[in-house]
């Protein structure tokens, strides 16, 4: 089977490194495929053929760049039952939610419809006799993303089109894990009419990461995935004068007061936590309830609910959701339980007992695929490794506070600072907290506020390096840099050399 290339120029690349990996089927454990890891001559040739293919690009009305962008986002939606089932089959995410992957990434390119808008200048004129001052976003040139497994639809295309129409060439460093399908949103720029060498795909590890982070051509990073990682490339890019903005973990609190909708909470509780196995940078991890009866009746509510859940085949459309992305990754949970029970948190649920030894799909047997069931412990306390640590696995760990005061405590200490969200009927104690917590993304009585695109997404502390935010407007500001001109016209006012600071009188 001849491997997963990379993608330069407008066509599929072997490049010269032989080196590979295995991309797995999450839900059979078997091996579909092998991904070719490029090394650093391999990656300086890519960012070479976009430094070749930007101007070109740039130079082109925004306006024209937009219409590539509009026959993109038909063609994704054209292709869009094939990039979900690709998606599904390599990340493990039910077919369904990995159309939603795919339609969140096309949400921000239709946004990005609006570039020669946001990419506007300001005029101010007459600011002296005969002076007019402008200021313009002129592309920063060759930019590069590092994306995380979790979203191989979503996340690249949040960093590839505000970056593309802003007049960038882009080069995109995908997951290893999953990198069928940024491959053919790259393949499908091509057929929308986007220059060859815009839009290159880069696969590789950390030596591959290193390679971008070294090269003088790349002028900024956009980073999505783990913390130390987001750290990482953050302190790189300083020491070399690259811009970037670097997303991390999360442990997203949800804060239930004793006025909430206690079935209406828990329902949006199961599906936040354990939804896509609990592998999304928002997934709810943590529930504060406030008082210990809000906390007795909502414990009730989510033990009705969990061990209900079906975990299949990521291509059942009976599942709720699939396998976790490796065996690396269900090891790791399983660890993390392991820990909770010494440390004497109560596991009320326990997802490790899921028995998939004679489950199958299609004929294909489960045995080996990396499902974990859904896992509720009561009794968590803020010392404890499932509480400090990102699970990133379907596990949902309850803390209880005696007071509004004590739940908001939690989240505002924690490390971590992305999504955090608030159930109750009383709109001014929800304002406060809106108000006052410290976390990047607050939803009120919404589960997984993740921002629509024409607003920006982007977490507090741990979870963001970085003054700028993902999409919406934040993003046409990351990729371009502003140049302020100043012009005198007419050109017939010289009082001869002056030797002082010009002020404006
Ligand atoms: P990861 O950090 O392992 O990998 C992310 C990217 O970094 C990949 O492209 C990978 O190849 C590369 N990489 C991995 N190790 C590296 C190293 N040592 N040096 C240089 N590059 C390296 O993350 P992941 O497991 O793919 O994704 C899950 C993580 O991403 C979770 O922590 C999740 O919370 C986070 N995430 C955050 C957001 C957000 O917006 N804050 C969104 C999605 C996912």
């Amino acid at each position: 089977m001849s491997p997963i290339k990379h993608y330069v120029d407008g066509k599929a690349w072997e490049g010269t490194s032989t080196a590979t990996q295995p991309v797995l089927n999450p839900s059979t454990g078997q091996e579909q495929a092998e991904v070719l890891l490029a090394s650093k001559d391999d990656v300086d040739a890519v960012i070479a053929s976009a430094e070749k293919a930007q101007p070109g690009w740039a130079a082109q009305n925004p306006q024209k760049r937009v219409r590539v962008i509009m026959e993109w986002i038909r063609l994704i939606h054209k292709n869009m039952d094939e990039l979900a089932e690709t998606l599904s089959l390599q990340h493990g995410k039910t077919f369904e939610d990995a159309k939603g992957d795919v339609q969140r990434g096309v949400d921000v390119l239709e946004f990005c419809l609006g570039a020669p808008h946001q990419l506007k200048g300001e005029y101010s004129t007459g600011v002296g006799r005969g002076i007019d001052t402008y200021s313009l976003r002129q592309p920063l040139g060759v930019v590069a993303g590092i994306t995380p497994f979790n979203f191989p639809a979503m996340i690249p295309l949040w960093k590839a089109g505000p970056a593309l129409a802003s007049g960038n060439a882009f080069v995109l460093k995908p997951s290893e894990r999953d990198p069928s399908v940024p491959v053919r949103l790259a393949e499908l720029f091509l057929e929308a009419g986007g220059p060859e060498g815009v839009f290159n795909v880069v696969h590789g590890g950390k030596d591959a990461v290193d390679a971008i982070l070294d090269s003088d051509t790349i002028r900024a990073v956009g980073f999505v995935g783990s913390t130390p990682i987001a750290q990482y490339i953050y302190t790189r890019c300083a020491e070399t004068g690259k811009r970037a903005q670097c997303f991390g973990g999360a442990k997203n609190h949800a804060i239930v007061l004793p006025d909430a909708d206690i079935d209406a909470t828990a329902d949006a509780l199961v599906g936040a936590a354990f939804g896509s196995a609990g592998e999304r940078c928002m997934a709810l991890s943590v529930v504060v309830p406030v008082g210990q009866e809000t906390a007795d009746r909502l414990r009730e509510a989510l033990k009705e609910r969990i061990p209900s859940l079906k975990v299949g085949h990521s291509l059942d459309p009976e599942a709720d959701y699939g396998p976790l992305v490796t065996q690396d990754a269900k090891d790791r949970v399983e660890r993390l339980i392991g820990e909770g029970v010494d440390a004497g948190a109560d596991l009320v649920c326990d997802g490790r007992e899921l028995d998939m030894s004679s489950a199958e799909f299609k004929g294909d047997s489960l045995a080996e695929g990396f499902f974990s069931g859904p896992s509720f412990f009561d009794h968590v306390t803020p010392d404890m490794s499932i509480y400090t640590e990102e699970i990133f696995g379907p596990v949902l760990a309850m803390v209880r506070a005696e007071t509004l005061e004590e739940a908001i405590s939690y989240p505002n200490d924690h490390v971590y600072g992305n999504g955090v969200a608030i159930f109750t009927q009383q709109g001014g104690a929800a304002r406060d907290f809106a108000t006052a917590i410290n976390v990047g993304m607050v939803g009120i009585n919404v589960p997984i506020p993740v921002p629509i695109a024409y607003h920006t997404f982007g977490g507090w502390k741990a979870s963001g390096f970085g003054d700028l935010n993902q999409h919406g407007p934040d993003a046409f500001r990351f990729y371009t840099k502003t140049k302020t001109v100043t012009s005198r016209w007419p050109d017939d006012s010289s009082t001869g050399p002056q030797f002082t600071m010009p002020v404006m009188n």
